[in-house]
């Protein structure tokens, strides 16, 4: 969401399209799983994550947040994040070889890492966070390929949506200090985009679209 973070302090300066190399490229992390653990509520989750995590898991989203997910407020907004472990502080999805047990299905925050998003203009593009990733030892790779994301024209056009939506729902709680109308914009996100099961055999973004026109004229 909205962050004032100084890029120089946290990239290499350049940012990057899809067919762009960057050094993201960690080989398979070989053992290190370092970037799975103490990231508190950070690990944000939009609608794609959830349909992806609940087929994957055969189980419902509120299955999820009995053990695997939270509920957190960042900007006004109430969105699922990734849980961490009260004795481990790992990510409940870490498996006991330190690898992710829904690989195929794992959160776009997970497919990128090393990668970020930074949204201006309309749209975004890709930076490399040079503190973040344990291994300096990392090689050039396509970006496209490194975020490994089917789809990618629908869900460069989904992350953009999805993003600049939320950050209008969100100035408007903060600036209007609307109590009534935070509290129906965030019920109606989680219950339209979260809660409601999405038929799992059928694609995702003509569902996710048909739901955004709803909400977002109400909101
Ligand atoms: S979902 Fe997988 S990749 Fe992401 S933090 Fe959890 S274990 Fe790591
Ligand atoms: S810190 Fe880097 S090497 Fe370690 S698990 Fe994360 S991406 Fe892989």
């Amino acid at each position: 969401m909205n962050r004032n973070i100084n890029m120089s302090d946290i990239s290499d300066g350049r940012l990057y399209e899809l067919n762009d190399m960057v050094k993201a490229d960690c080989g398979d992390c070989k053992g290190c799983h370092t970037c799975c653990t103490g990231m508190g509520s950070s690990v944000v989750l939009d609608p794609l994550d959830i349909y992806n995590m609940t087929k994957h898991l055969n189980a419902s989203f509120e299955k999820l947040l009995q053990d695997k997910l939270e509920l957190n407020v960042a900007d006004g907004i109430v969105l699922p994040n990734l849980k961490m472990e009260a004795a481990s502080d790992a990510c409940g999805f870490l498996d006991e070889n330190g690898r992710c047990s829904i690989h195929p299905a794992r959160p776009s925050v997970c497919r990128l890492f090393p990668l970020g998003r930074i949204y201006e203009n309309g749209g975004f593009k890709y930076f490399l966070q040079v503190h973040e990733c344990v291994n300096s030892n990392r090689s050039k790779v396509k970006v496209k390929k490194w975020i490994d994301t089917p789809d990618l024209q629908k869900n460069q056009k989904f992350v953009c949506d999805w993003h600049y939506f939320l950050k209008k729902v969100s100035e408007h709680i903060i600036e209007s200090g609307d109590d009534s109308f935070a509290k129906k914009a965030n019920m109606a996100i989680l219950t339209t985009f979260f809660v409601t099961p999405y038929d799992l055999s059928k694609d995702f973004y003509e569902q996710f679209y048909e739901r955004f026109e709803s909400v977002e004229q109400m909101c």
